[in-house]
């Protein structure tokens, strides 16, 4: 039997660079939306950042305010605020929660960062519907309400193998976007800018990868909730070379704690991957109750979605069409179970947590028998917490609980 054994979550010192990063990027944000320049563009998690950056845009992504709604917990009072103007409960509560904090007059950028009052207003809002429709809805939420320009990337989904048809389709959609976003900045575009702002981009996501395959080594240096955290730069700077930094710093960090034997989780014991979003008002109490079962979850098809192998300095549009089609949401379920069997062998994993997220079916995998599936292929156990990603209402602290404890029991057996 696993007994839980009380322990501190181990810091990485980083953070602290990773804080002031972040202030930055708000106050630079808050800053060109008071002062009405660099224009403001709002973009998606996995939307043309590059091209916008290279435009000049300073670029703001509401996924990211989404998550802080959520690890904040102030999603709860928000949502109901959106679903009283007809948004409902059952869809992505991400964008209720955002719209739902708008309609409030709230955000937790207020609570962080001293002398910032609301969200910055976009100058325009440009989207890629890679990950799913709810992110047209959310932004044309706004593009209305602000009278702004709406312009976007409708994406392949389902896809199995990325051809050159998908990626000369999502090419040309990006560069379609250059003469709208060149009316709103009064700037030419500059094609050497886009390559040098997509190199900086791939670096990034190298950077990123080494960070994550860190947790390859046992014991891992590194969790699934650490990297919810320091995913942050890959996520709202790529493209910029302080996030580039950022990665030099906490990588060297990460390798001396694998020189060290300095393991994430005390006496690792069992090594899980988790599949789906993260929990994000709970992230805190899961990662305590894996450490205190010295079960270290080291990989996640989350923090991979931020890795971008194709970009390619000499081929901006197209590389960038082609990065964001390959990404996990966008495919096939064969396609993704041939990826998690990937990621099961270089992470050495014992067992799967799937999240099933009662508001998000695009980024929740284990409704159509993947699980048995990979259970059946591979011989790897998995369970399914009920949850989502930020509304607590559909999550119960005590069923999850137990859930793992006992899932956790069952692979310490094996
Ligand atoms: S992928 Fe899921 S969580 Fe992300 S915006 Fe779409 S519905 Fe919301």
């Amino acid at each position: 039997m696993v007994e839980p054994k009380p322990v501190a979550i181990k810091k990485i010192t980083a953070g602290k660079t990773l804080r002031k990063l972040m202030a930055d990027h708000f106050y630079e944000l808050d800053r060109a939306a008071k002062e009405g320049r660099p224009k403001v563009a709002w973009c998606t998690s996995v939307g043309p950042a590059e091209l916008l950056r290279a435009m000049g845009f300073v670029v703001y992504f509401p996924e990211n305010h989404g998550a802080m709604l959520g690890a904040t917990r102030m999603a709860t009072e928000t949502i109901p605020a959106a679903n009283a103007i007809g948004y409902s409960p059952e869809v992505c509560s991400y964008m209720t929660s955002d719209i739902g904090a708008f309609l409030q007059g709230r955000t937790p950028l207020s609570d962080a960062y001293e002398g910032i009052e609301a969200i910055p207003k976009p100058d325009v809002l440009v989207y890629n519907t890679n990950q799913c429709r709810e992110v047209l809805d959310w932004f044309a939420w706004y593009a209305r309400h602000w009278s702004r320009p709406l312009l976007g990337i409708e994406c392949y989904r389902g896809v199995g193998e990325v051809t050159g048809v998908h990626v000369a389709g999502i090419a040309g959609q990006i560069e379609a976007l250059v003469q709208p976003l060149e009316e709103i900045t009064g700037a030419k575009f500059d094609i050497d800018r886009l390559r040098e702002t997509v190199r900086l981009s791939r670096e990034c996501s190298d950077l990123w990868k080494e960070v994550l395959e860190t947790a390859a080594t046992r014991p891992s240096p590194l969790t699934f909730f650490d990297s919810t955290i320091h995913m942050a730069p890959a996520v709202v700077m790529r493209g910029t070379q302080a996030a580039i930094d950022y990665y030099h710093e906490l990588l060297p960090e990460l390798n001396t704690r694998i020189t060290d034997g300095v393991a994430a989780v005390e006496g690792e014991q069992l090594r899980l991957y988790w599949e789906g979003m993260p929990i994000w008002g709970r992230l805190r109490d899961l990662a305590t109750q894996f450490l205190e079962l010295r079960a270290c979850v080291v990989a996640s098809t989350y923090a991979n979605s931020w890795i971008f192998t194709a970009l390619d300095a000499d081929e901006p549009f197209e590389s960038m069409a082609r990065a964001y089609t390959e990404l996990f949401i966008v495919r096939s379920d064969v396609h993704k179970e041939k990826y998690l069997q990937e990621m099961i062998g270089t992470f050495g994993v014992d067992g799967i947590v799937f999240h099933d997220s009662k508001t998000c079916p695009h980024n929740t995998n284990c409704r159509y028998a993947m699980p048995q599936r990979l259970q059946e292929r591979l011989g790897v156990p998995s369970i399914t917490i009920a949850g989502d990603l930020n509304d607590l209402r559909c999550y119960s602290d005590e069923q999850a609980k137990t859930l793992i404890e006992a899932f956790v029991e069952q692979l310490a057996r094996r």
